[in-house]
Protein backbone atom coordinates (compact mmCIF):
# COMPACT_ATOMS: atom_id res chain seq x y z
CA UNK A 1 0.00 0.00 0.00
CA UNK A 2 1.40 3.50 -0.85
CA UNK A 3 0.32 6.16 1.37
CA UNK A 4 1.36 9.74 0.00
CA UNK A 5 1.75 12.95 1.37
CA UNK A 6 1.29 16.00 -0.56
CA UNK A 7 2.39 19.25 0.54
CA UNK A 8 2.35 22.46 -1.26
CA UNK A 9 5.60 23.66 -0.63
CA UNK A 10 8.09 24.16 -3.40
CA UNK A 11 10.36 22.58 -1.92
CA UNK A 12 10.49 19.27 0.52
CA UNK A 13 11.78 19.76 3.99
CA UNK A 14 14.00 17.91 4.97
CA UNK A 15 12.54 17.53 8.15
CA UNK A 16 9.55 16.34 6.74
CA UNK A 17 11.33 13.58 4.92
CA UNK A 18 13.02 12.67 7.87
CA UNK A 19 9.99 12.20 9.62
CA UNK A 20 8.56 10.28 6.58
CA UNK A 21 12.09 7.92 6.45
CA UNK A 22 11.03 7.19 10.27
CA UNK A 23 7.54 5.85 9.54
CA UNK A 24 8.98 3.55 6.95
CA UNK A 25 11.83 2.50 9.09
CA UNK A 26 9.10 1.99 12.40
CA UNK A 27 8.79 -1.51 13.31
CA UNK A 28 4.77 -0.97 13.49
CA UNK A 29 4.11 0.26 9.55
CA UNK A 30 3.45 -3.91 8.52
CA UNK A 31 4.94 -4.75 5.20
CA UNK A 32 4.39 -3.49 1.93
CA UNK A 33 3.54 -0.37 3.33
CA UNK A 34 4.75 2.52 2.13
CA UNK A 35 4.82 6.66 2.89
CA UNK A 36 5.98 8.89 -0.27
CA UNK A 37 5.81 12.30 -0.57
CA UNK A 38 4.46 14.17 -3.68
CA UNK A 39 3.24 10.86 -5.64
CA UNK A 40 0.06 10.97 -7.73
CA UNK A 41 -0.51 7.56 -7.91
CA UNK A 42 -1.45 6.17 -4.29
CA UNK A 43 -3.89 4.24 -2.42
CA UNK A 44 -3.98 6.87 0.45
CA UNK A 45 -3.31 10.24 0.51
CA UNK A 46 -2.92 12.84 3.49
CA UNK A 47 -2.60 16.40 2.71
CA UNK A 48 -0.12 18.28 4.69
CA UNK A 49 -0.95 21.55 5.29
CA UNK A 50 -3.66 24.01 7.03
CA UNK A 51 -6.99 23.05 6.04
CA UNK A 52 -8.75 21.46 2.96
CA UNK A 53 -12.36 21.20 2.22
CA UNK A 54 -14.44 18.33 0.90
CA UNK A 55 -11.79 14.98 1.59
CA UNK A 56 -13.13 11.94 -0.43
CA UNK A 57 -13.04 8.56 1.57
CA UNK A 58 -9.41 8.03 1.06
CA UNK A 59 -7.71 11.53 1.86
CA UNK A 60 -6.68 13.00 4.90
CA UNK A 61 -5.42 16.21 6.54
CA UNK A 62 -3.01 16.80 8.99
CA UNK A 63 -2.78 19.87 10.00
CA UNK A 64 0.26 22.18 9.01
CA UNK A 65 1.45 23.77 12.56
CA UNK A 66 4.71 25.36 11.11
CA UNK A 67 6.48 25.53 14.70
CA UNK A 68 9.40 23.09 14.35
CA UNK A 69 9.97 22.52 10.72
CA UNK A 70 11.04 26.40 10.15
CA UNK A 71 14.55 27.19 9.86
CA UNK A 72 13.99 30.10 12.33
CA UNK A 73 13.95 28.28 16.06
CA UNK A 74 11.27 28.45 17.81
CA UNK A 75 11.59 30.45 21.19
CA UNK A 76 9.21 29.53 23.62
CA UNK A 77 9.75 26.24 24.02
CA UNK A 78 9.12 26.22 27.93
CA UNK A 79 5.72 27.14 27.75
CA UNK A 80 4.58 24.23 25.32
CA UNK A 81 1.34 22.23 25.89
CA UNK A 82 0.73 18.80 25.46
CA UNK A 83 -2.48 18.88 24.72
CA UNK A 84 -4.79 15.45 24.88
CA UNK A 85 -6.46 13.55 21.81
CA UNK A 86 -8.50 10.62 22.36
CA UNK A 87 -8.44 7.71 19.73
CA UNK A 88 -10.33 5.02 20.97
CA UNK A 89 -9.42 3.44 24.46
CA UNK A 90 -5.86 6.00 23.98
CA UNK A 91 -4.90 9.40 24.76
CA UNK A 92 -2.12 10.80 22.28
CA UNK A 93 -0.32 14.14 23.06
CA UNK A 94 0.46 17.16 21.13
CA UNK A 95 3.30 19.34 21.01
CA UNK A 96 1.50 22.56 20.47
CA UNK A 97 1.68 25.92 21.32
CA UNK A 98 -2.38 26.99 22.51
CA UNK A 99 -4.36 24.66 24.62
CA UNK A 100 -7.06 22.50 23.12
CA UNK A 101 -9.19 20.34 25.25
CA UNK A 102 -11.58 16.88 24.85
CA UNK A 103 -10.28 16.68 20.88
CA UNK A 104 -10.67 13.47 18.86
CA UNK A 105 -7.21 12.15 17.52
CA UNK A 106 -9.02 11.94 14.43
CA UNK A 107 -12.48 13.16 13.17
CA UNK A 108 -13.61 12.64 9.94
CA UNK A 109 -10.64 12.07 8.00
CA UNK A 110 -8.95 15.41 9.44
CA UNK A 111 -6.18 14.89 11.93
CA UNK A 112 -6.33 16.81 15.35
CA UNK A 113 -2.93 18.21 15.59
CA UNK A 114 0.63 18.09 13.76
CA UNK A 115 2.15 14.39 14.49
CA UNK A 116 4.18 15.10 11.98
CA UNK A 117 5.89 17.94 14.24
CA UNK A 118 5.36 16.39 17.37
CA UNK A 119 7.68 13.74 16.14
CA UNK A 120 10.17 15.83 15.12
CA UNK A 121 10.35 17.69 17.88
CA UNK A 122 10.93 14.45 20.41
CA UNK A 123 13.40 12.71 18.11
CA UNK A 124 15.72 15.79 17.01
CA UNK A 125 15.77 16.55 20.81
CA UNK A 126 14.87 20.01 19.67
CA UNK A 127 14.16 21.38 23.51
CA UNK A 128 17.94 19.97 24.65
CA UNK A 129 19.46 21.27 21.27
CA UNK A 130 18.10 25.00 22.08
CA UNK A 131 18.53 24.95 25.65
CA UNK A 132 19.52 27.62 27.03
CA UNK A 133 22.94 27.41 30.33
CA UNK A 134 20.81 28.12 32.79
CA UNK A 135 18.39 25.44 32.65
CA UNK A 136 21.05 22.85 32.40
CA UNK A 137 23.12 20.92 35.28
CA UNK A 138 26.90 20.88 36.06
CA UNK A 139 27.41 18.29 32.92
CA UNK A 140 25.26 20.31 30.42
CA UNK A 141 22.72 18.24 30.51
CA UNK A 142 18.88 19.91 30.29
CA UNK A 143 17.61 19.19 33.39
CA UNK A 144 14.88 17.17 33.86
CA UNK A 145 12.08 19.58 35.44
CA UNK A 146 12.35 21.57 32.01
CA UNK A 147 12.02 18.60 29.52
CA UNK A 148 8.85 18.61 28.06
CA UNK A 149 7.76 15.09 28.13
CA UNK A 150 8.87 15.63 31.91
CA UNK A 151 6.74 18.84 32.80
CA UNK A 152 3.31 16.75 31.20
CA UNK A 153 4.12 13.98 33.34
CA UNK A 154 4.58 12.06 29.94
CA UNK A 155 7.87 10.82 30.59
CA UNK A 156 6.95 6.93 30.84
CA UNK A 157 5.07 7.00 27.93
CA UNK A 158 6.44 5.97 24.42
CA UNK A 159 4.30 9.07 22.94
CA UNK A 160 6.15 8.77 19.31
CA UNK A 161 5.32 5.23 19.30
CA UNK A 162 1.64 5.53 20.59
CA UNK A 163 0.96 8.02 17.75
CA UNK A 164 2.15 6.16 15.16
CA UNK A 165 0.05 3.43 16.36
CA UNK A 166 -2.77 5.31 16.46
CA UNK A 167 -1.64 6.79 13.49
CA UNK A 168 -1.79 4.01 11.12
CA UNK A 169 -5.16 2.78 12.77
CA UNK A 170 -6.41 5.68 11.64
CA UNK A 171 -5.54 5.23 8.14
CA UNK A 172 -7.17 1.35 8.19
CA UNK A 173 -3.98 -0.36 8.54
CA UNK A 174 -3.72 -2.40 11.74
CA UNK A 175 -0.05 -1.82 12.97
CA UNK A 176 2.34 -5.08 12.82
CA UNK A 177 2.82 -5.13 16.78
CA UNK A 178 4.75 -8.19 17.48
CA UNK A 179 6.84 -9.37 20.79
CA UNK A 180 10.72 -7.36 20.55
CA UNK A 181 13.78 -8.13 21.33
CA UNK A 182 14.58 -6.72 24.27
CA UNK A 183 18.35 -5.38 25.48
CA UNK A 184 20.39 -5.36 28.38
CA UNK A 185 23.93 -2.94 28.73
CA UNK A 186 26.43 -2.39 31.24
CA UNK A 187 29.10 0.59 31.03
CA UNK A 188 32.37 -0.18 32.68
CA UNK A 189 32.92 2.93 34.69
CA UNK A 190 35.39 1.44 37.48
CA UNK A 191 36.76 -2.16 36.95
CA UNK A 192 37.08 -2.37 41.24
CA UNK A 193 35.89 -0.70 44.44
CA UNK A 194 39.44 -0.82 45.75
CA UNK A 195 42.38 -0.75 42.67
CA UNK A 196 44.93 0.40 45.35
CA UNK A 197 45.25 1.59 49.31
CA UNK A 198 45.44 5.16 48.06
CA UNK A 199 42.07 4.80 45.75
CA UNK A 200 40.63 2.86 49.12
CA UNK A 201 41.20 5.78 51.50
CA UNK A 202 39.86 8.24 49.34
CA UNK A 203 36.74 5.94 48.48
CA UNK A 204 36.67 5.99 52.58
CA UNK A 205 36.69 9.98 52.85
CA UNK A 206 34.04 10.13 50.22
CA UNK A 207 31.73 7.79 52.43
CA UNK A 208 32.33 10.07 54.90
CA UNK A 209 32.28 13.39 53.95
CA UNK A 210 30.22 13.39 50.89
CA UNK A 211 27.93 10.63 51.75
CA UNK A 212 27.87 11.48 55.47
CA UNK A 213 27.75 7.32 55.90
CA UNK A 214 29.50 7.14 59.08
CA UNK A 215 27.13 3.84 59.67
CA UNK A 216 29.15 2.48 57.03
CA UNK A 217 32.26 2.67 58.48
CA UNK A 218 32.88 -0.95 59.82
CA UNK A 219 31.24 -2.41 56.92
CA UNK A 220 33.82 -0.45 54.41
CA UNK A 221 36.83 -1.74 55.78
CA UNK A 222 35.82 -5.08 56.24
CA UNK A 223 35.04 -5.27 52.68
CA UNK A 224 38.38 -4.03 52.19
CA UNK A 225 40.10 -6.64 54.51
CA UNK A 226 38.19 -9.57 52.54
CA UNK A 227 39.18 -8.29 48.99
CA UNK A 228 42.70 -7.85 49.95
CA UNK A 229 43.29 -11.10 52.34
CA UNK A 230 41.61 -13.16 48.88
CA UNK A 231 38.77 -13.94 50.77
CA UNK A 232 36.12 -12.25 48.19
CA UNK A 233 36.28 -10.64 44.64
CA UNK A 234 36.30 -6.79 44.80
CA UNK A 235 32.43 -5.28 44.95
CA UNK A 236 32.67 -4.27 41.43
CA UNK A 237 34.06 -7.55 40.00
CA UNK A 238 30.51 -9.45 39.83
CA UNK A 239 31.18 -9.94 36.12
CA UNK A 240 30.71 -13.35 36.80
CA UNK A 241 26.91 -13.06 36.87
CA UNK A 242 26.40 -9.98 35.54
CA UNK A 243 27.39 -10.82 31.97
CA UNK A 244 24.35 -13.23 30.98
CA UNK A 245 23.70 -16.06 28.83
CA UNK A 246 20.10 -15.26 27.71
CA UNK A 247 19.97 -15.43 24.24
CA UNK A 248 16.73 -13.51 24.24
CA UNK A 249 18.58 -10.34 24.93
CA UNK A 250 20.60 -8.51 22.50
CA UNK A 251 23.71 -7.63 24.78
CA UNK A 252 26.21 -4.89 25.17
CA UNK A 253 29.39 -3.58 27.14
CA UNK A 254 30.74 -0.40 26.76
CA UNK A 255 34.12 0.58 27.85
CA UNK A 256 35.97 3.72 29.27
CA UNK A 257 39.27 4.17 27.45
CA UNK A 258 41.01 6.76 29.05
CA UNK A 259 39.69 10.37 29.70
CA UNK A 260 41.32 12.75 31.90
CA UNK A 261 38.17 13.87 34.48
CA UNK A 262 37.65 13.86 37.64
CA UNK A 263 34.90 11.55 36.13
CA UNK A 264 37.06 8.17 35.25
CA UNK A 265 40.53 6.75 34.78
CA UNK A 266 40.06 4.38 37.26
CA UNK A 267 41.00 0.99 35.27
CA UNK A 268 43.63 1.05 32.49
CA UNK A 269 41.93 -1.15 29.33
CA UNK A 270 45.80 -2.72 29.53
CA UNK A 271 44.36 -4.49 32.58
CA UNK A 272 44.31 -8.11 32.58
CA UNK A 273 41.39 -8.57 34.62
CA UNK A 274 39.46 -6.27 32.26
CA UNK A 275 41.47 -8.46 28.90
CA UNK A 276 39.28 -11.70 30.90
CA UNK A 277 35.72 -10.30 30.80
CA UNK A 278 35.94 -8.99 27.31
CA UNK A 279 36.41 -12.60 26.42
CA UNK A 280 33.88 -13.86 28.97
CA UNK A 281 31.36 -10.70 27.87
CA UNK A 282 31.98 -12.19 23.97
CA UNK A 283 31.82 -15.83 24.39
CA UNK A 284 28.11 -14.85 25.76
CA UNK A 285 27.59 -13.14 22.72
CA UNK A 286 27.74 -9.43 23.93
CA UNK A 287 29.21 -6.65 21.80
CA UNK A 288 31.57 -4.42 22.97
CA UNK A 289 31.30 -1.18 22.37
CA UNK A 290 32.94 2.01 23.72
CA UNK A 291 32.14 4.24 26.78
CA UNK A 292 33.57 7.52 24.86
CA UNK A 293 35.67 9.38 28.23
CA UNK A 294 33.71 12.17 29.98
CA UNK A 295 35.45 15.39 27.97
CA UNK A 296 34.93 13.35 24.38
CA UNK A 297 31.32 15.26 24.12
CA UNK A 298 33.07 18.84 23.62
CA UNK A 299 36.91 17.50 22.45
CA UNK A 300 35.30 15.06 19.28
CA UNK A 301 38.61 14.10 18.37
CA UNK A 302 38.64 11.85 21.55
CA UNK A 303 35.82 9.39 20.02
CA UNK A 304 38.04 8.76 17.05
CA UNK A 305 40.83 8.15 19.46
CA UNK A 306 39.39 5.72 21.81
CA UNK A 307 38.09 3.96 19.20
CA UNK A 308 41.07 2.90 17.64
CA UNK A 309 42.44 2.28 21.10
CA UNK A 310 39.69 -0.18 21.90
CA UNK A 311 39.24 -1.64 18.38
CA UNK A 312 43.29 -2.39 18.84
CA UNK A 313 42.32 -4.27 22.03
CA UNK A 314 39.78 -6.52 21.01
CA UNK A 315 41.20 -6.58 17.43
CA UNK A 316 37.65 -6.06 15.61
CA UNK A 317 35.54 -3.05 14.53
CA UNK A 318 33.66 -0.98 17.45
CA UNK A 319 30.06 0.28 15.91
CA UNK A 320 28.19 0.82 19.11
CA UNK A 321 29.09 3.40 21.57
CA UNK A 322 27.32 5.39 24.48
CA UNK A 323 28.72 8.49 26.21
CA UNK A 324 30.15 8.73 29.99
CA UNK A 325 27.55 10.43 31.95
CA UNK A 326 25.83 10.64 29.02
CA UNK A 327 27.59 13.67 27.94
CA UNK A 328 25.87 14.92 24.60
CA UNK A 329 26.41 17.89 22.39
CA UNK A 330 23.88 17.71 20.16
CA UNK A 331 25.40 19.82 18.17
CA UNK A 332 28.73 18.13 17.85
CA UNK A 333 28.37 14.44 19.65
CA UNK A 334 26.27 13.13 17.15
CA UNK A 335 28.37 14.39 13.99
CA UNK A 336 31.88 13.34 15.99
CA UNK A 337 30.25 9.71 16.33
CA UNK A 338 29.11 9.05 12.39
CA UNK A 339 32.21 10.48 11.34
CA UNK A 340 34.33 7.97 13.57
CA UNK A 341 32.90 5.02 11.94
CA UNK A 342 29.86 4.86 15.02
CA UNK A 343 26.66 3.49 13.56
CA UNK A 344 24.65 3.11 17.32
CA UNK A 345 24.75 5.46 19.90
CA UNK A 346 23.27 4.40 23.61
CA UNK A 347 23.31 7.35 25.02
CA UNK A 348 19.48 9.04 24.69
CA UNK A 349 17.46 7.82 28.23
CA UNK A 350 17.42 9.67 30.93
CA UNK A 351 19.75 10.46 33.99
CA UNK A 352 17.19 10.57 37.42
CA UNK A 353 14.22 8.45 36.02
CA UNK A 354 12.80 6.08 34.08
CA UNK A 355 11.47 6.72 30.72
CA UNK A 356 11.44 7.27 27.34
CA UNK A 357 13.82 10.57 26.60
CA UNK A 358 12.79 10.84 22.73
CA UNK A 359 9.47 9.57 23.09
CA UNK A 360 10.52 5.89 21.65
CA UNK A 361 11.47 2.98 22.85
CA UNK A 362 12.69 1.52 19.23
CA UNK A 363 15.86 2.10 17.18
CA UNK A 364 15.41 5.37 15.15
CA UNK A 365 18.26 7.34 13.02
CA UNK A 366 19.16 10.88 14.50
CA UNK A 367 19.24 14.58 12.82
CA UNK A 368 21.38 17.38 12.99
CA UNK A 369 19.43 20.28 13.97
CA UNK A 370 22.61 22.26 13.22
CA UNK A 371 23.38 20.57 9.67
CA UNK A 372 19.57 20.19 9.27
CA UNK A 373 19.72 17.03 8.05
CA UNK A 374 19.67 13.23 8.80
CA UNK A 375 22.53 11.72 9.99
CA UNK A 376 24.60 8.21 9.43
CA UNK A 377 24.02 7.43 12.92
CA UNK A 378 20.85 5.05 14.60
CA UNK A 379 20.11 5.67 18.05
CA UNK A 380 18.97 2.81 20.06
CA UNK A 381 17.35 4.97 23.57
CA UNK A 382 17.46 3.07 26.82
CA UNK A 383 14.52 3.93 29.24
CA UNK A 384 15.78 2.07 32.09
CA UNK A 385 19.36 3.02 34.03
CA UNK A 386 20.00 1.77 37.28
CA UNK A 387 21.29 4.30 38.79
CA UNK A 388 17.78 6.61 37.58
CA UNK A 389 15.48 3.80 38.68
CA UNK A 390 17.38 3.82 42.18
CA UNK A 391 17.18 7.82 42.24
CA UNK A 392 13.64 8.15 40.94
CA UNK A 393 12.77 5.10 43.65
CA UNK A 394 13.94 7.38 46.49
CA UNK A 395 12.43 10.56 45.38
CA UNK A 396 8.99 8.76 45.22
CA UNK A 397 9.75 6.67 48.51
CA UNK A 398 9.06 3.96 46.57
CA UNK A 399 10.51 0.53 46.06
CA UNK A 400 12.64 -0.28 43.11
CA UNK A 401 11.04 -3.34 42.26
CA UNK A 402 7.51 -1.29 42.60
CA UNK A 403 8.76 1.49 40.20
CA UNK A 404 10.47 -0.48 37.77
CA UNK A 405 6.73 -3.48 37.42
CA UNK A 406 4.47 -0.29 37.68
CA UNK A 407 6.76 1.29 34.89
CA UNK A 408 6.38 -1.81 32.62
CA UNK A 409 2.36 -2.59 33.62
CA UNK A 410 1.69 1.21 32.52
CA UNK A 411 3.33 0.80 28.86
CA UNK A 412 -0.05 0.81 26.75
CA UNK A 413 1.66 -0.43 23.24
CA UNK A 414 4.41 -3.73 22.64
CA UNK A 415 7.77 -2.06 22.84
CA UNK A 416 11.43 -3.20 23.58
CA UNK A 417 12.68 -2.21 26.76
CA UNK A 418 16.43 -1.77 26.97
CA UNK A 419 18.47 -1.05 30.31
CA UNK A 420 21.76 -0.22 31.49
CA UNK A 421 23.28 -1.60 34.46
CA UNK A 422 26.87 -0.90 36.22
CA UNK A 423 28.54 -3.56 37.32
CA UNK A 424 29.25 -0.72 39.98
CA UNK A 425 26.00 -0.50 41.35
CA UNK A 426 25.52 -3.65 43.08
CA UNK A 427 27.80 -2.80 45.57
CA UNK A 428 25.77 -3.18 48.76
CA UNK A 429 27.03 -0.30 50.23
CA UNK A 430 25.61 1.96 47.19
CA UNK A 431 22.24 3.30 47.95
CA UNK A 432 18.95 0.13 46.93
CA UNK A 433 22.34 -1.79 45.85
CA UNK A 434 21.32 -4.76 47.72
CA UNK A 435 17.62 -4.55 45.92
CA UNK A 436 18.89 -3.59 42.77
CA UNK A 437 20.37 -7.27 42.58
CA UNK A 438 17.67 -9.30 43.08
CA UNK A 439 16.27 -7.23 41.02
CA UNK A 440 18.75 -7.92 38.17
CA UNK A 441 18.68 -11.26 39.14
CA UNK A 442 15.08 -11.79 38.18
CA UNK A 443 15.15 -9.87 34.75
CA UNK A 444 18.12 -12.14 33.56
CA UNK A 445 16.73 -15.22 35.06
CA UNK A 446 13.04 -14.90 33.35
CA UNK A 447 12.67 -12.47 30.04
CA UNK A 448 9.33 -12.15 31.19
CA UNK A 449 10.02 -9.46 33.77
CA UNK A 450 11.67 -6.96 31.49
ZN1 LIG B 1 29.92 5.93 32.48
Amino acid sequence: MIISIYTAEAQISTRLAYIIDFLNRHPYLPKNHEFVLNQPQADLSIYYQSRKEDLSKNEYLIPKQNLFFKPIAYDNIGSLIANPYVFSDKTLFSVEDIPARDKPFIYQNNFGFDIFEMIFFHLARYEEYYAQPQFKDIHSYLKEEYHFLCRWNLDKKPVVDMAVAAFLESLGITPAFTKYRNAISHDIDALLKFPSLYKTIRGFIRLLIIDGAIHKTWKYWSQYFEVITGNCRDPYDIFEWLLTNNKDLDKYLFILVGGKSKYEGFYSINNSRLKEIIVEAQKKGYNIGLHPSYNSSVQSKLISDQKKELENLISSEIIHSRQHFLRFDFSKTPQALAEAGIKYDHSMGYQNRIGFRSGTAFPYVLFSIKENRQLSLVEKPFSIMDTALVTEAQNNNQSISDLFNGFLSGIEIPVPIYSNFHNSSFDELRPGGRELTGKYHSIIQNENHL
